[in-house]
């Protein structure tokens, strides 16, 4: 099976075929025929399965056949909402990469920079807009785009933005659109939550849905080293420098745990930088492009900052501690063996975490092999404690719980949703 029989044009498989991929991944083969056949759709599919290509690729394709006369100044025709300004920026890029022989034009746009001149960029009229909710809603109200023009829009990670509070925010950009449109959404977790967001945005969709963790048992090799909370910083110094990692990213569950332990590894003289959400943009950005230029060897990131960063063919993520939520477990592990590359995903478990690996395995349907390095047996004298999980990034409190004020938040919110 190649691209070539997915209905794609020249120009657009020119570009995959520069890329190097052989053929498409199962949820491009599955997605692609439907976008371009106009259709509503629910993509479900692990990450790393190229889920952005999946609904990029036939969306250049519409834009391209269905060239509209330019509706004026500041119109879009296809709007992308991704919940991180690093995944906006990314997409973005692939965007771009994507559309390279095609005459159209796109642009990203996302908070934490000036706003000016992404005006002044939006003043032409604009093919694909990629954006977060937040800088997309400010632009809008300064009168700096004009949404009524949308023929596509595509709402990626949805689960993510929900998690991060985002929707009151795409409540507001859907009473800007049209009702007339193609919607896709895609997720890598499809919570009852999603698919009754779904339910409310799409028309008639049709569900894409990749086996489920399919890519974590085949492409990734998982351990847990069972190891006391006080020596995880130094096995992790040890494993780094024992097997000269050249990349690896580390995730920790607070921002203060994610500074903490990239100023130690430093110390140690391991180059690591800390991503997390109170750093700028700026920084941000320069510690992605240093890591994937190999500049760092540590990229130390809480969740959200890690949420749907693309890093090729990354071998090595560490859970130094695991996340609170089960369904992380598997986003951090999926930025290891990407595509068609095998990875290693490592978690450090203290006494504390071992309901956390329970739920994990719970939700894996499998067990993960363990390993006891000498010298760093577990003192089993030490009592379990409760974790504190410090100021969390996401923006709606009670969703760390999981718990029943989640749904109601989230099912109130969905009254508004009407189309
Ligand atoms: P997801 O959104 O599902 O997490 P991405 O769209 O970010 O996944 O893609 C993951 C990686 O796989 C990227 O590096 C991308 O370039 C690569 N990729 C996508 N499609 C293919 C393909 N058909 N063949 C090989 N690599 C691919
Ligand atoms: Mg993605």
């Amino acid at each position: 099976m190649s691209f070539k029989t997915l209905g794609l044009n020249a120009e657009i498989l020119r570009a995959v075929e520069e890329q190097g991929y052989q053929k498409p991944t199962e949820i491009q083969r599955q997605a692609i025929p439907l976008v371009l056949a106009g259709r509503d759709l629910m993509g479900n599919a692990q990450t790393g399965t190229g889920k952005t290509a999946s609904f990029t690729l036939p969306l250049l394709q519409l834009l391209t056949q269905h060239k509209q006369p330019v509706k004026g100044h500041r119109s879009v025709r296809a709007l992308i909402l991704t919940p991180t300004r690093e995944l906006a920026a990314q997409t973005g890029k692939t965007v771009g990469t994507y559309s390279k022989y095609l005459s159209l034009r796109s642009l990203v746009v996302f908070g934490g920079v000036n706003i000016n001149a992404q005006m002044i960029k939006l003043r032409k009229s604009v093919d694909i807009l990629v954006a977060t909710p937040g800088r997309l809603l400010d632009l809008e109200y300064k009168d700096a785009l004009d949404l009524s023009g949308i023929q596509i829009l595509v709402l990626d990670e949805a689960d993510r933005m929900l998690d991060m509070g985002f929707i009151h925010d795409i409540r507001r950009v859907l009473t800007k659109l049209p009702n007339q449109r193609q919607t896709l959404l895609f997720s890598a977790t499809f919570s009852e939550n999603i698919k009754a967001l779904a339910h409310k945005l799409l028309f008639n969709p049709i569900l894409v849905e990749v086996t489920r963790h399919s890519s974590v048992t085949t492409q990734i090799e998982q351990t847990v080293h069972f190891v006391d909370k006080n020596r995880k910083r130094d096995l992790l110094e040890q494993m780094i420098s024992a097997g000269n990692w050249k990349q690896v990213l580390v995730f920790n569950r607070t921002k203060h745990g994610a500074n903490h332990l990239s100023e130690h590894l430093n110390k140690a003289g391991i180059s690591a930088t800390a991503i997390h959400g109170n750093k700028s943009q700026g920084a941000r950005t320069r510690a992605l492009a240093e890591f994937k230029k190999g500049k760092i060897r540590v990229l130390v990131a809480t969740d959200i900052a890690a949420r749907g960063l693309d890093i090729e063919q990354l071998p090595h993520v560490v859970n130094f501690e695991l996340p609170n939520v089960p369904e992380d477990y598997v986003h951090r592990i999926g930025r290891t063996g990407r595509a068609e590359c095998t990875g290693k995903a490592i978690s450090l478990v203290c006494v504390d975490e071992h309901k956390l690996l329970r739920d994990i395995e719970y939700l894996l349907e499998q067990g993960i092999p363990r390993i006891t390095l000498p010298g760093y047996e577990p003192d089993p004298t030490i009592k379990a404690e409760p974790i504190i999980y410090g100021r969390q990034e996401r923006h709606v409190s009670g969703l760390e719980m999981g718990g029943p004020d989640r749904l109601t938040k989230l099912n109130k919110g969905h009254a508004f949703m009407r189309r």
